[in-house]
């Protein structure tokens, strides 16, 4: 009964969109070709079309084809509800409750399938008290759709059998002046979801995209309101700048547009830390270089990097204050994760992989016997170097340790034998040394 209302109401042939308000673009102005779309999202839209459905490509994917980009992932919009989608495919699932898209496989690809859905106004939705929008899915039709949307290039259509591009918000001209603009009055769209702030500054960064004038204006003065978002959906949208592959560019915007402090207590770490910098830099530039060529990264090995100087001003204070050098460490990096843990939201399942990449650290710095030789057969000893790697180039580590390991792990047998250092200490030299410090890039921090 409801479905049926559903379809009286907005129809479902693909002429529906085009008596509408879209300005269709043809292939021969855009030239996005439907090769361009991956074989999952083709298969797809074929059959919720071939279905009777109407179905297109949405958001990101679009808009990164017109920029001449790789997009991540294909995400299709339909307006078949999420019960029609799983019927016409046999590898279906539904997923979220409260949101409800359909997940298709094809392969080994997913494709995200959403319906359409409207945004309810103002005086109707469920707001909190700053005006964040609570429930945002009740479906819509295609124009509602696109209305809802972010940026006028996150609102374009793509239909891969017609190879057009339904546009009703100006979205293709505003990328073709390389423009990233809010759709709607931009002062209401971020009250009602704060996050659309991060994601201008992201997307503009990642996709070198200048942010209309009218669309960055608002935030300085709104960016308390992101202190409302769930933690949890902050956590995830940090982690999407930290690992969009253009960390720096990000911060380097936030930093241009003033926006460093306040917007997000992670933020703040990375750029609140003053003998951290360097390192904290470095480490952003190595994991945007990673994901520019394609290797794995782990939040875990960020989030390590992103408070070791604060473990190490810690570690130093209780050994100033006499503890052992390794239980001082296993102290500070407690205090550190509990403190940040209250703070950022970084949730615990990165705690183990974090410790050990600090707990191998001072382990490093023994190069005599047969030490050496186990750290380099522990499973986090990758990590655990790269990180080593970061401390020599930010000079809080000797540069001659890295390259001392670089050399020790590539070498033959008999080199390695050469290698190693006299100062062999057994247990109990080291408990005399361990009231020094450590290196000297340790001694050089300050003890509160
Ligand atoms: P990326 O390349 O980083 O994935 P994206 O634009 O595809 O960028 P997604 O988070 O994958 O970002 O979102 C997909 C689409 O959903 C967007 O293009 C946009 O149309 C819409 N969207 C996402 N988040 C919001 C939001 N907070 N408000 C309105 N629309 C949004
Ligand atoms: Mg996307």
């Amino acid at each position: 009964m409801i479905k049926r209302l559903f379809k009286k109401v907005f129809g479902k042939s693909r002429k529906a969109a085009k008596a509408s308000k879209a300005h269709v673009i043809p292939f021969q102005q855009h030239k996005v070709a439907r090769e361009g779309i991956s074989y999952a999202s083709r298969r797809v839209t074929d059959g919720l079309q071939a279905a009777g459905f109407q179905a297109y490509v949405v958001g990101g994917a679009v808009r990164d084809l017109l920029l001449d980009r790789h997009p991540k992932d294909f995400d299709v919009a339909t307006d078949a509800t999420p019960e029609e989608v799983k019927r016409v495919f046999r590898r279906a699932r539904i997923i979220g409750r409260r949101f409800r898209l359909v997940h298709v496989m094809f392969g080994d690809e997913t494709v995200e399938v959403s319906t359409f859905r409207r945004a309810i106004e103002a005086e109707d939705a469920e707001t909190d008290a700053h005006g964040r929008i609570l429930r945002d899915n009740e479906f819509g039709d295609q124009e509602q759709d696109a209305a809802r949307r972010d940026f006028t290039a996150n609102g374009l259509f793509y239909d891969p059998s017609s190879q057009e591009i339904f546009d009703y918000h100006n979205g293709y001209a505003d990328i073709r002046a390389n423009t990233l603009r809010m759709i709607g009055d931009p002062e209401v769209r971020y009250r009602e979801d704060p996050v659309r702030m991060l994601r201008a500054v992201r997307l503009s960064a990642k996709l070198g995209m200048k942010l209309d004038s009218a669309t960055a204006a608002p935030i300085a003065k709104m960016k308390e309101l992101l202190s409302n978002v769930p933690e949890a959906r902050l956590f995830d949208e940090m982690l999407k700048l930290l690992l969009s592959g253009h960390a720096l560019a990000c911060i380097k915007k936030l930093r241009s547009m003033h926006l460093h402090h306040g917007m997000l207590p992670m933020l703040d770490v990375i750029l609140e830390q003053p003998m951290g910098e360097k390192f904290v830099m470095a480490a952003l530039q190595n994991t945007d270089q990673r994901i520019a060529d394609e290797k794995p990264t782990s939040p875990a090995f960020l989030f390590a990097a992103l408070l070791w100087h604060e473990v190490l001003t810690v570690w130093n204070a209780k050994q100033a204050a006499g503890e052992k050098p390794i239980g001082a460490l296993h102290l500070a990096m407690e205090e550190v994760l509990d403190r940040q843990r209250a703070k950022l939201a970084i949730p615990r399942r990165y705690d183990t992989v974090m410790k050990e990449i600090w707990l191998l650290q001072p382990r490093f710095e023994q190069r005599g016997g047969q030490r050496p030789f186990r750290l380099l057969a522990l499973p986090r000893f990758r990590a655990a170097y790269d990180f080593l790697l970061l401390r020599c180039e930010s000079g809080e580590a000797d540069k001659e340790l890295g390259k001392w390991w670089e050399e020790f792990q590539h070498t033959n047998e008999d080199r390695r034998a050469e290698m190693l250092l006299a100062d062999t200490a057994g247990p109990k030299k080291r408990r005399k040394r361990s009231r020094k410090p450590k290196s000297a890039g340790q001694a050089e921090l300050p003890i509160d």
